[in-house]
């Protein structure tokens, strides 16, 4: 069986709700990079879509379907192309917790509770 997955590092593709485009952010990415039909960049602001309070999308009703009420989103506001925050990126704004676990393992505790 062969697999066909593209592997071009960095451009993972979201899963894409039927009335717009998804793509993910990179790290600090603050400008489309969506290319027109022209081959030119887009070059729009990412600015923060909060799509609970945006009265086409509440007509529209996909990304709440998809993503709960409170996804952190971005949208081009030239061309406006949905942008997903990297996963690698919310790693880092975990709070509260000092060490984070590798996954899929359970590590042992290294020390005793001291009281
Ligand atoms: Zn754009």
């Amino acid at each position: 069986m062969a697999t066909g997955e593209i592997s071009t590092s960095g451009t993972q593709t979201p899963p894409q709700l039927p009335h717009h485009k998804v793509k993910i952010k990179k790290d600090g990415q603050r400008a489309c990079n969506e290319k027109n039909e022209k081959g030119k960049f887009c070059g729009g602001h990412l600015k923060r879509w909060f799509y609970a309070t945006d009265v086409i999308e509440q007509a529209c009703g996909d990304a709440e379907k998809a993503w709960g009420k409170n996804a952190e989103v971005y949208r081009c506001e030239h061309c406006k192309t949905l942008y997903l925050p990297n996963p690698g990126e919310a790693v880092l704004n975990v709070a509260g917790q000092g060490r984070i676990s590798v996954f899929g393992l359970t590590l042992p505790p290294k020390e005793e509770k001291k009281s």
